[in-house]
């Protein structure tokens, strides 16, 4: 049972005043600061999502070296963290609970939650009180999805500001072929390079993709010439003209 320390009275929903306010419909989530556990309301089973959402994009944005910036208190922390828990060749990013849970309860009040007022515990047993955050709106499910989609938008925008770069080389029939971080494929045909849709690798094209993070510039090295790399250097930085 939560209670606010300072008047040691219960919580209520400060929207409907039900005394009950985990069971009355306006409950966004209901954040345990020090155990750093959600407890319940409607972010609580989409919690998962919202952790996706952030190590995916976060992975892309560590892959091809870009740095997002957005202005929510605990974001530098949080892109920091993942930063510094990241190799070269990771396919997975570490999210710091704690920050995230911080960061998390920032993105549901820009998307519209309201923190309930005063200094929020749980006594629970012994030894045990717990510092809480309980956060509150009129429509909780549409506060979640609007705080879900703000951030994957806000996050793939940064990523699109990005310039794009050649993230792997294969080679089909001794010929090259170039994929960009931005998902165009560029082909060495016998006219010169060429945008292609590649929807499938095969065992025909090569057994390994020639790209290292470790030397992100050593697709070159399977290149023929100067002029292929000159020409694959100007089709990748040709962003959006060919789309
Ligand atoms: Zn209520």
């Amino acid at each position: 049972m939560t209670i606010d320390e300072d008047t040691g009275e219960d919580v209520v929903c400060p929207i409907c005043g039900a005394a009950e306010y985990w069971d009355c419909g306006h409950l966004v989530g209901s954040f345990d600061r020090s155990f750093c556990e959600c407890q319940g309301g409607a972010i609580y089973d989409r919690q998962g999502e919202f952790s996706s959402i952030i190590e995916d994009i976060f992975l892309s944005h560590l892959q091809n070296g870009s740095e997002p910036g957005l202005k929510y208190d605990a974001f530098p922390e949080l892109w920091e963290s993942a930063k510094c828990n990241y190799a070269p060749d990771d396919d997975y990013v570490d999210l710091d609970g704690d920050i995230l849970q911080r960061f998390l309860i920032e993105v549901l009040e820009n998307a519209g939650a309201h923190e309930g007022p005063g200094s929020l515990i749980d006594p629970g047993g012994p030894g045990m009180t717990s510092s809480m955050s309980l956060l509150f709106a009129e429509c909780p499910s549409e506060v979640v999805a609007r705080a879900l989609d703000r951030i994957s938008v806000a996050l793939k925008n940064e990523l699109q500001d990005a310039p794009p770069y050649v993230d792997h080389i294969l080679l089909w029939d001794r010929d090259p072929v170039v994929r960009t971080s931005d998902g165009r494929w560029f082909i060495d045909g016998q006219n010169g390079w060429w945008q292609t849709e590649i929807t499938e690798i095969t065992f025909s094209m090569n057994p390994g993709w020639f790209y290292d993070t470790k030397d992100p510039e050593g697709w070159k090295k399977c290149l023929h010439s100067e002029s292929d790399i000159a020409e694959v250097e100007r089709l990748v930085a040709k962003k959006d003209a060919d789309r």
